[in-house]
């Protein structure tokens, strides 16, 4: 197949190999295995975390196989993976990108898929000789879930410019260990040259395929998200300090109790968040000293805020400063302090992007009934990437809408069929690049 450029009929003719997808996606999952949850040997999560010896063997994989298809890969100073196949001219890549780590008690779809997907594009174009007309590629970013280095899609977001890399580079994995990112990309092996930059490693467009973690494709029967935005957050460690203390010979009037206001605190959260219609959470606690009887001097707990509107999110957390500094001053003993960790403001994805990508769903699907438009209630690479080329993602159906659980599960049907839009918006945002470039 070399008419250029492809025509709606040659790009409707490339078709995924929804087995090889499959069998790719649960090779790789031997590396990380997770809980078992079903009679089948592929009904297990994951426990993949960015840059342990498992991703390392994932990585390895990305790699070789990209190789062998023909790709040159680039893997850059934050362990950012761009394999990239030539197109008829030279400039930047038209990329498919996701993720390879995953929760600590993940599943095997939440971006594995996404990369998946990219390589199995990449096979469809060698087994039918596709030349397309720029580079096209498939990028593995690091550390995504933010679960053992805690900032979300950092790699992303120093690809964008938006995270300092001494900051990410120094980051600590959580659990009380000493390891760094910086040291852990050294260990494995993944501590590129090249400067994780947009500059350096410039992308055309990004486009991501992801299972939607939500439930509401299921609901409506529908198979294709077309991700117009994604909603903002925002993420903070707030630390309560009082008073260590014994549990015996401290009446309450003479206490400073940490867990009791951080406790406080919480519920707060959730009120607000309720009255205005957004999320407020708190998933990591900490308390010392964390002896029976001793009344905790310090509590450190995260908060995540998230709404569909900036400003929702800043009504949030301006209303709970206010409250939380209320709570903590009916006790002189006690304080409170915020930190703001990440801000991840709302997001508007790319028109051409989501073009491309709506044209390809109602193509794969063969009915536009089957395709919604969305906003997405997670973060992704592709709202750093969006900042820097224009980006848009693909969303497929997900049992239960369960995700960030082993027992998280797409179809091989609905796996397929999102690889086949991703490839086809790919192909046609190549094709308008080129019909733009002759203009
Ligand atoms: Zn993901």
């Amino acid at each position: 197949m070399s008419a250029s450029p492809l025509s709606d009929a040659d790009i409707g003719r490339l078709k995924v190999n929804q087995k090889r997808l499959m069998e790719d996606l649960h090779h790789t999952c031997t590396w990380g295995t997770g809980k078992k949850w079903g009679r089948q040997a592929i009904f297990t999560g994951m426990t993949r975390l960015a840059l342990s010896d498992d991703d390392k063997r994932a990585r390895d994989w990305f790699v070789q196989t990209t190789r062998n298809l023909g790709c040159d890969v680039t893997v850059d100073s934050m362990g950012n993976t761009f394999a990239v196949r030539p197109g008829r001219r030279d400039g930047p890549p038209t990329c498919a990108g996701s993720h390879l780590d995953t929760q600590p008690t993940g599943g095997r779809y939440d971006g594995i898929l996404g990369i998946h997907a990219g390589v199995e594009m990449l096979k469809v174009f060698e087994d039918n000789h596709v030349q397309t007309e720029y580079p096209v590629g498939v990028v593995n970013w690091t550390n995504e879930e933010g679960a053992r280095f805690p900032i979300s899609m950092v790699s992303s977001g120093v690809w964008a410019g938006e995270i300092p890399i001494e900051r990410a580079h120094n980051l600590q994995e959580v659990g009380g260990g000493t390891a760094t990112m910086k040291s852990e990309l050294e260990r494995i092996g993944y501590l590129g040259s090249v400067p994780a930059s947009y500059q350096s490693i410039p992308i055309a467009a990004h486009f991501e395929l992801h299972i939607e973690q939500g439930p509401i494709l299921e609901a409506e029967r529908r198979k294709i998200g077309v991700v117009k935005g994604v909603q903002a957050y925002r993420w903070y460690t707030i630390d309560v300090t009082g008073r260590d203390a014994h549990t015996g010979t401290t009446p309450f009037s003479s206490r400073a109790d940490a867990l009791l206001l951080a406790a406080r605190l919480i519920t707060r959260s959730h009120d607000v968040a309720v009255k205005h219609s957004a999320l407020g959470s708190t998933g990591i606690l900490t308390l010392s000293p964390g002896s029976v009887n001793t009344i905790p001097g310090h509590v450190r707990f995260s908060l995540d805020i998230r709404a569909p509107a900036d400003s929702t999110v800043e009504t949030v957390e301006a209303e709970l400063k206010n409250a939380f500094a209320s709570l903590a001053s009916q006790n002189s003993k006690l304080s409170v302090e915020w930190q703001t960790d990440t801000t991840s403001p709302a997001v508007n994805f790319h028109p051409d992007c989501i073009a491309a990508v709506r044209a390809s769903a109602e193509s794969v699907t063969g009915s536009a009934d089957l395709v919604r438009d969305m906003v997405s209630g997670a973060g992704h690479d592709s709202v750093y990437t969006s900042r820097r080329c224009p980006t848009s993602m693909i969303f497929v159906p997900c049992r239960n809408g369960v995700s960030h659980n082993p027992e998280e599960y797409t179809s091989p049907e609905d796996c397929a069929i999102g690889a086949e839009v991703l490839m086809q918006s790919v192909l046609r945002y190549d094709r308008l690049r080129a019909e733009r470039a002759s203009a």
